[in-house]
C-alpha cells in the first residue's frame, strides 16, 4: 500500500527525521492560511501516489501568502501528468504547503527489501546526483549509487551510515545528523512494515541542515493488520478502481498488461496458468486468485472485475474443483456470465471433484463457452481467442 507524501513525512516526523514544516488543505483558502501561519516563502505541492511531479507543474513555489493561494488554485483540481502516472494523470485532490528551503544540494537515500539477493536482505541506496528518479540515476552515473545491505538478523549498525556517508563524500560536520537518519530510516522500515522507503531529495540547506524534502513510503501489505494507524491512510482514489474492488471482494486481483483474462482458485494455480500463457503465445492481463475455497458469489464478483477490463479479449478459468465441487463452479459460472453481457469469448477448464457433472453443465448451457481438458490445451485455445478481431 502506498501513502501520500504529507503521510508519510508525519511518519518521519514519529523517528525524529527532520522535515520541512507545513499542513495540508484542499482549498485554496487553505493553502493562504497555512502560509499566513507558517510566515515565510513556502513550496505547494501536489499530493498524488506519483513521483515527477516537479517536472510535470505539480510544485510552485510561493513568495507569500496570496501566491500561495495562486499555487494551490492552479493544482487543486489539475490533472496531473507525470511520468509514473501514465498519460491518463492524476487529479489533484490535496495540496502540501510547507516552509520553502533554501536547497545546497540534493542527495538521495532509501531503504527498500533486495529481492535479487537470495539472502532476503535489506538495501539502503544513496547517491550524490539526489532529485532525479533512482532510475535516472542508474542510466547517467551508475559510479554514484552507494549500496549497503543490511541483514534483519543483525540490524543496523553505524558501520552502514559511514560506508553512505564516505559514498556521498558527505562534509564530517553532517556525520552525526546523517548516521541518526539512516539509523531512524532502519527503525521505522522494520517498525512499520515497510517495503520501500525513498527520501528524494534528502537535502543539505544553505543553513547546513539534511532535511528531508521529499518522501515515498510503501507498506507491505500482509503486514497492514498490525498497523490500523496506516491502514487508516489508505487513498482509495489514488488507486485502481478494479484493485480496490477486488479488496472489498475477497478476491486477489493484480491487473497486468496482456488481453488474456484468467480467473483461477489458489496462488500457484494462477501463477501456473499466467506460465501457460505465455508458453502458448499470450500475454495475461491479470492475475485472479478467487482463494481456495471459493464460493460461487466470489466467483461471480471475480468475474465483473474480469470484464470490467477493456484489455481483456479472451476468458481462461481455470478451477479446480476440490470442497467447492466442479458443478456447483458451473453453475457461477453459468449464473454470472448469463447475468453480466459476455462480450468476449471465454474458456473454461474445470478439474477435480464432480468435473463430469461441471462439464455437462457448460456444454449444456445457451451460452458460448468453449471446455477444455487439459490446461495447455485451455491455455491455447485462450490465447488463440484473444488473437481474433471481433
Ligand atoms: P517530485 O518531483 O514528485 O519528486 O517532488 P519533490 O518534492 O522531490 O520536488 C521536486 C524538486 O522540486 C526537488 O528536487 C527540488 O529541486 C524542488 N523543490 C521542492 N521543494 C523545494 C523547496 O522548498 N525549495 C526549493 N528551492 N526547491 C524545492
Ligand atoms: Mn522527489
Amino acid at each position: 500500500m502506498k501513502i501520500h507524501e504529507f503521510q508519510a513525512k508525519q511518519i518521519l516526523r514519529q523517528y525524529n527525521i527532520p522535515v520541512p514544516m507545513g499542513e495540508v488543505t484542499d482549498t485554496p483558502d487553505g493553502a493562504f492560511e497555512i502560509a499566513s501561519k507558517l510566515g515565510t516563502k513556502v513550496v505547494v505541492k501536489a499530493q498524488i501516489h506519483a513521483g515527477g511531479r516537479g517536472k510535470g507543474g505539480g510544485i510552485r513555489l510561493a513568495d507569500n501568502p496570496q501566491e500561495a493561494y495562486e499555487a494551490a488554485k492552479a493544482i487543486l483540481g489539475m490533472r496531473l501528468v507525470t511520468h509514473q502516472t501514465g498519460p491518463e494523470g492524476k487529479i489533484v485532490n490535496k495540496v502540501l504547503i510547507e516552509q520553502a528551503t533554501n536547497i545546497k544540494q540534493e542527495l538521495y537515500l532509501s531503504l527498500l527489501i533486495d529481492r535479487s539477493s537470495s539472502k532476503e536482505c535489506l538495501v539502503y541506496m544513496a547517491s550524490e546526483a539526489g532529485g532525479m528518479d533512482i532510475e535516472e540515476i542508474a542510466n547517467k552515473y551508475p559510479e554514484k549509487i552507494i549500496k549497503a545491505t543490511v541483514s534483519p538478523v543483525t540490524g543496523y549498525s553505524p558501520f552502514h551510515a559511514r560506508k553512505l556517508s564516505y559514498g556521498l563524500n558527505l562534509d564530517k560536520s553532517l556525520s552525526t545528523q546523517f548516521a541518526n537518519i539512516v539509523k531512524a530510516l532502519y527503525q521505522a522500515f522494520i517498525e512499520k512494515d515497510a517495503s520501500l522507503i525513498e527520501i528524494n531529495p534528502l537535502v543539505i540547506t544553505e543553513e547546513g541542515n539534511l532535511l528531508a524534502l521529499d518522501t515515498k513510503m510503501t507498506f507491505d501489505d500482509d503486514g497492514l493488520y498490525r498497523h490500523p494507524e496506516i491502514k487508516e491512510m489508505r487513498d482509495v482514489s489514488e488507486e485502481d478502481p478494479l484493485e480496490v474492488e477486488a479488496v472489498n471482494a475477497g478476491v486477489n486481483y493484480i491487473k497486468l498488461d496482456g488481453n488474456v483474462g484468467c480467473m483461477v482458485n489458489g496462488a500457484g494455480l494462477a501463477m501456473t496458468t499466467m506460465d501457460l500463457i505465455k508458453l502458448a503465445g499470450g500475454e495475461p492481463a491479470n492475475f485472479l486468485d478467487v482463494g481456495g475455497g471459493a464460493s460461487v458469489e466470489r466467483i461471480e464478483k471475480a468475474f465483473r472485475i474480469l470484464t470490467s477490463d477493456p484489455k481483456v479479449k479472451a476468458i481462461l478459468v481455470n478451477i479446480f474443483g476440490g470442497i467447492l465441487r466442479c458443478d456447483r463452479v458451473a453453475n457461477g459460472i453459468i449464473e454470472a456470465a448469463s447475468k453480466i453481457e459476455l462480450k468476449v469469448p471465454m474458456v473454461v477448464r474445470l478439474q477435480g471433484t464432480n468435473v463430469e457433472e461441471g462439464r455437462a453443465l457448460l456444454k449444456n448451457s445457451n451460452l458460448k463457452f468453449e471446455v477444455a481438458e487439459g490446461l495447455y490445451e485451455a491455455a491455447l485455445k485462450a490465447v488463440e481467442l484473444s488473437k481474433l478481431k471481433v
